[in-house]
């Protein structure tokens, strides 16, 4: 072959040639890509192992969480179990997964219930439910509007109409609320015939009588005990607690709300339940 028609030959193939160098690279980077994750899961594997065969194999064990739905591992992180007993996949804690089995076990079908959700610190049952609203509380604002684009609902004065609502969830809220008595009358207003509500409270069994810790005056807070907070997902990050319920918890609630309530007990750690003051209540509306 003459020069000239090789170097034309040539001159028509080096766009081929680009593309399948181009592609090359590209297939590296993405071999590349797999080896670092392979690596990083192997590690992962290796760190879940080296605990599993460990002297301190107690701290974790294997299950099915029914917050993310899936089987996986639960560590205790700390002697606190209620807070440090933490799913490996979702990082959520017992009294979460509690609710969350208790209502997949009582409320089968729970998922296309209206659901509202009164302060909650998660996505955990959002993500499974079709009709779920939520709302935070904040000081002052009416019940009903928009706060940085967050609904606002006090709990002592809903806007939500008569019977409109299926589950009514609240998680460790009842405690820091002046007016329990106000607030279990409102949200069982709300709730449909059938409805419950479904939440968890840290009853302390040791003590006979609930009582509050602070109420309203009219100069504003009056401390009734010691100061006490938990953490608060909106404002200064800390909301008071105002009550300690104790052993008389549901006979209040029936003098509160008409409503019945059962309090769900339960250790398993198949499910990674365990811990401290772990009861689910439900009111239910008949
Ligand atoms: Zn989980």
């Amino acid at each position: 072959m003459t020069l000239r028609p090789l170097l034309k030959q040539i001159g028509l193939k080096l766009p081929v040639l680009g593309r399948v160098v181009r592609e090359r690279d590209s297939c590296r980077e993405e071999l590349q890509s797999l080896r670092l994750e392979f690596l990083r899961m192997a590690a992962e594997r290796e760190a879940f192992e080296s605990l599993l065969h460990s002297p301190s194999s107690e701290q974790l064990n294997s299950g099915y969480c029914h917050c993310c739905r899936q089987h996986t591992f639960f560590r205790i992180l700390g002697p606190w179990l209620r807070d440090e007993y933490v799913c490996l996949n979702c990082c959520s804690i017992p009294r979460q997964r509690h609710l969350q089995y208790v209502l997949d076990t009582q409320f089968k079908g729970w998922e296309d219930l209206v659901v509202h959700e009164s302060s909650p610190t998660n996505d955990f049952l959002s993500r499974w439910c079709t009709n779920y609203s939520s709302s935070q509380y904040f000081d002052g604002v009416d019940s009903g509007t928009l706060v940085e684009g967050i609904q606002c609902q006090n709990l002592e004065r809903l806007s939500f109409a008569d019977e409109s609502i299926d589950i009514f969830i609240t998680q460790d809220v009842f405690e820091h609320v002046f007016h329990p008595d106000v607030a279990a009358a409102e949200i069982a207003r709300v709730l449909k015939p059938g409805g419950a509500h479904v939440f968890t409270v840290p009853r302390l069994y040791w003590v006979p009588t609930s009582e509050p810790r602070a109420k309203l005056g009219p100069g504003g807070i009056e401390y009734l005990k010691e100061e006490s907070y938990h953490g608060n997902p909106v404002g200064d990050g800390r909301a008071l607690v105002t009550w300690d319920y104790g052993s008389d918890f549901e006979a209040l609630l029936k003098a509160w709300s008409g409503l019945e309530t059962t309090a769900y007990d339960s250790v398993d750690r198949s499910r990674g339940i365990d811990g401290e003051l772990r009861e689910v209540f439900v009111s239910r509306k008949v």
